[in-house]
């Protein structure tokens, strides 16, 4: 059950404050019903409508995105740039991106209409485990690694503490493969903790949100999440 006001706002009808006025107005109706108090619960199998015209109920649709390099993360760039919505053409509802990547990260992001869900997902306090891959330039010592797994100081706020795996090292390239997980995604995160130890990340891949992996999709392929997926992200 949610709040009256809050389904017409999520029809994209009007803003939630436009339709907190309608109800006072009487000029909304559930099941044919007037209904002027503010407060009133409705459920999906409710009419509700606005003036005499039912409201369109909103379908929300969440997809994994495998998002290629050299794409931004946002609907629209100024620059003209190639951006996340690109993809997503064929796709009626306009869904918009969980978070962000940088241009040249490639992997796992959420795409979604769902306001609500996609606040939940964003807010610190989920401490959704992100898994990703990257290479680093120079050799990571296990000395540095500790110190990054216990959380260091950027931008003067001190960053929580995540697990790294050192994949592999390439001693003729100088670069070390490793995998990190972590439950916070601050604007570059990633790229800020290992260059403050002196290994700036070269390349850098998210495999995972939460339990759902990008494996299985080619980069700018989509599929959409399972009920199951969706339940237990929120
Ligand atoms: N951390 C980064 O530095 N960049 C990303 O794109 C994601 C996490």
């Amino acid at each position: 059950m949610e709040r009256l006001q809050k389904v017409i706002a999520a029809s994209g009808y009007t803003s939630r404050r436009k339709a907190e006025e309608l109800i006072k107005q009487g000029k909304v109706a559930v099941n044919g019903i007037v209904v002027t108090e503010l407060g009133t619960k409705v459920s999906k199998k409710d009419t509700i409508t606005v003036n005499g015209q039912a409201i369109k109920k909103e379908e929300h649709e969440y997809y994994l995105f495998y998002k290629p390099k050299q794409v931004i993360t946002s609907m629209h760039d100024e620059k003209g740039r190639k951006t996340v919505a690109d993809y997503f053409t064929d796709v009626d509802k306009r869904v918009y991106p969980v978070g962000r990547l940088d241009w040249d990260t490639t992997g796992a992001l959420i795409m979604t209409n769902d306001g609500e869900f996609a606040n939940l997902m964003m807010h610190p306090s989920s401490h959704l485990p992100k898994i990703y891959y990257a290479s680093l330039d120079g050799i990571l010592l296990q000395r540095e690694k500790r110190e990054l797994e216990k959380g260091i100081y950027l931008d003067g706020v001190k960053t929580l503490p995540c697990e790294i795996v050192i994949r592999g090292v390439d001693e003729e390239h100088k670069t070390t493969m490793i995998a990190i997980r972590l439950i916070e995604g601050k604007n570059r995160q990633i790229k800020k903790m290992f260059e403050a130890v002196g290994h700036p990340v070269k390349r850098l891949h998210r495999l995972a949100i939460g339990d759902i992996e990008v494996t299985g999709l080619a980069p700018g392929e989509y599929r959409p999440l399972k009920i199951k997926e969706v339940r237990v992200l929120r």
